[in-house]
């Protein structure tokens, strides 16, 4: 019997519809993914599980061992449950089976099988009981994890197109996966702001955030991801999947129609020169940039590709990555932001990181890391012209602990004969309320600046940019932020030093218009947005715009300042 449709809602994270079936990930870190085995593959690939099964078994005798040592033999039984579980033949031999039968790979039939007992877990109706799920959970991602140090030689493409579901769905997930018939993407939890939405916009993914009852889709179930209405539709109708296939027809010939106006000049109707770059979170990235006619990659957000191995990469590696990315930016600036780790992160007791170890914080705690990728972008600096930027800085003693560091990667790099450019322009991102009130300050010690909206908004308003609870107090209109942006304007014009806004408010016309308008003339803004701020640039006038501006610096509500802005600016 076909199952009747239903809508689930949620927050728009990129627009455009897409339609193909869910592809549940599991877990941040892992997701499972199906692929066909050839039959003489078949033995190699159980054995491959139970591998995976032993290595299990393993550690956890190891750490039931450990932590008798530390605290007893009370605790210990907790690390029974897990060894149950690995030990419990319906578990193991409906794997086993699938594998066989089915011939795939043990990713997905260790998804197929649990996501089975979960649902049946869901189902009970004692506490205890359906507490246990989570003892499944983790013996499943330990499992995932120890296949993934024996991975399949080679990663087949999907059987399908897919709307990658998930609680949450990693940015690096995402991107490793655009290839592969990933079409759509929607989370149960998470914002527009958060890095995944981010991700989903540079590819062009339609995607929706923050709807809670996705939890009820399982792999397999045919959706629609509408990100232009916030929706998405499960098991969508015949009338429905045709309505939508004919507007996915009409989107293509009109994009096909629309043209670029990417590589027209980027000034105002009054000349006024507005540089304009693009942001990047993959190497990948940068071809496509140069491509569509970007002047320079204004952030290359460099944590996701550091941490794309899932293991940290050596010196040798990111040195021959940072030379190819400028390689191909062929003379475009690359402004190279140094890892910002935290973001979109719980750390292991659950602490939001966003107010934690995050950015600079990390680099300055952990300087084996930071000094490697310091050394790595500059050996790879003879390639091109580079920027090196740091991230969530809010002190003026942080900026001066970098500095050492930077110099002692100078000395270290000059005493081993090893080329590098030492005039390679180090800047601060102004994303903290402590930097953006204290920028004059920073000033002195940088060569250039990047207005981190993404952030700056949330700490200033107290909104976290990753929980769609309080999405709808995330506001750049907000009286509050124009008044932030126009004392940093204020603060740092006399300075001289250049500054380049690089969050997403940058990459909406109503207000990218804004940020003209009181005074800023460098954006930097993704690559699917690349295009509609050029052309909002070439049909305002800068003149109007700062005359714009002094109105909205007067007005109370953030309601008023959007009507007024979005009544004066082109919408493409
Ligand atoms: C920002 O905070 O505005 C920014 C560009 O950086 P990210 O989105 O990576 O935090
Ligand atoms: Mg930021």
């Amino acid at each position: 019997m076909k199952e009747s449709e239903r809508f689930i809602h949620g927050v728009v994270a990129s627009v455009g519809a897409a339609i193909g079936r869910a592809l549940r990930s599991f877990d941040p870190l892992f997701v499972s993914f199906n692929s066909k085995v050839r039959p003489d593959q078949v033995r190699k690939e159980v054995e491959r599980f139970r591998g995976s099964v032993e290595k299990s078994r393993e550690q956890l005798k190891r750490m039931q061992s450990q932590l008798k040592r530390k605290t007893g033999p009370e605790s210990s039984f907790l690390i029974d449950a897990h060894l149950l579980v690995l030990q419990d033949r319906l578990f193991a031999d409906r794997i086993i089976d699938k594998i066989e039968n089915e011939q795939i790979n043990s990713e997905w039939a260790i998804q197929q099988v649990s996501e089975d007992l979960f649902q049946a877990y869901d189902r009970l109706n004692d506490d205890y009981l359906r507490e246990r799920r989570g003892d499944l959970e983790d013996i499943v991602r330990r499992l995932l994890h120890n296949l993934q140090s024996n991975p399949l030689p080679s990663f087949k493409k999907l059987p399908y197109d897919a709307i990658l579901i998930g609680k949450v769905v990693p940015p690096s997930m995402l991107f490793e996966l655009r290839s592969q018939r990933v079409v759509g993407l929607a989370t149960e939890t998470g914002s527009p702001l958060s890095h995944t939405a981010i991700m989903a916009r540079s590819l062009e993914i339609p995607a929706v955030v923050g709807a809670p009852e996705l939890a009820d889709v399982s792999s397999g179930d045919m959706l629609i991801v509408d990100g232009d209405r916030a929706l998405v539709i499960v098991f969508p109708s015949d009338e429905t999947l045709n309505e939508y296939k004919n507007r996915k027809h009409d989107e293509k010939i009109s994009k096909k129609k629309g043209g670029a106006v990417t590589s027209a000049p980027s000034v105002t109707e009054d000349r006024v020169r507005i540089s304009l770059g693009a942001n990047i979170n993959f190497s990948e990235e940068v071809r496509a940039a140069i491509t569509i006619g970007c002047e320079s990659i204004g952030l290359y957000r460099t944590e996701f590709d550091f941490f794309r191995e899932g293991k940290q990469p050596d010196e040798e590696s990111l040195v021959a990555d940072y030379s190819i990315v400028l390689k191909s930016a062929k003379g475009a600036p690359v402004t190279f932001r140094t890892i910002d780790v935290g973001i979109d992160q719980k750390s292991w007791d659950g602490v939001n990181m966003n107010l934690g170890v995050r950015g600079l914080r990390f680099c300055l705690e952990n300087t084996d890391v930071f000094k490697k990728q310091l050394r790595s972008l500059y050996r790879a600096s003879v390639f091109g012209p580079m920027r090196i930027l740091l991230p969530f800085v809010s002190t003026v003693d942080d900026l001066d602990a970098a500095h050492q560091i930077l110099a002692e990667v100078r000395q270290e790099l000059d005493l081993k004969h090893l080329a590098y450019d030492p005039g390679v322009p180090i800047g601060v991102m102004i994303e903290t309320p402590a930097a953006a009130q204290t920028c004059d300050l920073m000033a002195s010690r940088v060569d250039f600046f990047c207005l981190g909206t993404n952030d700056l908004i949330q700490y200033y308003l107290v909104v976290d940019r990753s929980d769609r609870s309080v999405v709808h107090l995330y506001n750049p209109f907000h009286p509050a932020i124009l008044r932030c942006l126009h004392q940093v304007y204020t603060l740092l014009h006399p300075t001289g030093k250049p500054v380049t806004v690089c969050g997403e408010m940058a990459a909406d016309p109503p207000s990218a218009a804004v940020l003209l308008g009181l005074g800023f003339t460098s954006l930097s803004v993704n690559l699917a947005a690349y295009p509609r701020i050029k052309r909002m640039i070439r049909s305002v006038s800068y003149a109007q715009l700062r005359d714009l501006a002094g109105q909205i610096l007067k007005m109370q509500k953030p309601r008023e300042v959007e009507e007024k802005v979005r009544a004066t600016v082109y919408r493409p």
